[in-house]
């Protein structure tokens, strides 16, 4: 039983057909690394999972039920949440009223869910203490570190009960201790059965938090392994391909 499943996904683009039979089965409670060259479609791959795109064909489980994603607020309300550094935060609201961005549909014009500040302030509190961050009510996002930041969506993804969180090249620019700060949360998530897809092109950082690996090729689907199985030298060689060696036939 997967927590999440994509199954043959293809999208093109005009002149290019940038994912061709994708599949991406994630287990609950584990780190799956998604690895490939750049222009394999591991962003492209993510977008058609939170609706940014439309897919040409293929399919979408979460905990083994069909799904259709319409666009990334959608996502988020049906348990997939995106981590990545070009999000858009407000700057210079505060990180509670970041982090309730976007938290209640607006599509429904009913009675629309609101939740005063009070409460909003308590709630951000708590949860980002789960993830180890000391909350000042009155600190701007903008104020914050990219590190920080990531702690914001990651606490927000958690306050909604995320069941999958994707990382997308998450320690690019952290420090040392900033990764190992993101690591410590990544392995709390995944104590508490979070599932997350980590997009890395290191791998050291693999190799320390991932369980699963997946392996695009020029926007084709190589292989699934459990990072223990497979080496350095064999990743490296499975994201680029063999090279035409027998050029004598
Ligand atoms: P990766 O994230 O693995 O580096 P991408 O998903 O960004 O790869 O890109 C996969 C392929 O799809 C590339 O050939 C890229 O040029 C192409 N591509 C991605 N997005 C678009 C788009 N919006 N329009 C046209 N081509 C695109
Ligand atoms: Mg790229
Ligand atoms: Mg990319």
């Amino acid at each position: 039983e997967y927590r999440l499943e994509m199954r043959g996904v293809c999208k093109s683009f005009p002149g290019v057909k940038a994912l061709d039979g994708i599949n991406l089965r994630v287990r609950p409670g584990t780190v799956h690394a998604l690895m490939g060259e750049n222009g394999a479609g591991k962003s492209t791959l993510m977008k058609c999972l939170f609706g940014i795109y439309k897919m040409d064909e293929g399919e979408i489980y979460l905990d083994g039920e069909k799904m259709t994603i319409l666009n990334p607020d959608d996502a988020l309300h049906k348990g997939l949440a995106m981590v990545h550094q070009e999000l858009q935060p407000i700057p210079e609201r505060t990180i509670a009223e970041n982090m309730y961005l976007g938290r209640y549909p607006l599509k429904n014009f009913g009675p629309l869910k609101v939740i005063d500040h009070k409460t909003m302030n308590e709630e951000a509190a708590k949860w980002l203490e789960n993830v180890k961050m000391p909350y000042d009510p009155k600190a701007k996002l903008g104020s914050l570190s990219i590190a920080q930041m990531q702690s914001v969506e990651i606490a927000k993804a958690v306050s909604m009960s995320a069941k999958v969180v994707i990382l997308d090249e998450p320690t690019s620019s952290l420090t040392d201790n900033e990764v190992e700060a993101l690591f410590r949360i990544v392995r709390d998530l995944k104590s508490r059965g979070v599932s997350m897809i980590y997009i890395s092109h290191k791998m050291a950082e693999i190799r320390e938090i991932a369980d699963d690996i997946t392996i695009m090729r020029d926007g084709t689907y190589v292989g699934t392994w459990e990072v223990k199985d497979i080496s350095d030298d064999e990743i490296v060689h499975q994201m680029v391909g063999r090279e035409l060696t027998n050029v004598y036939p």
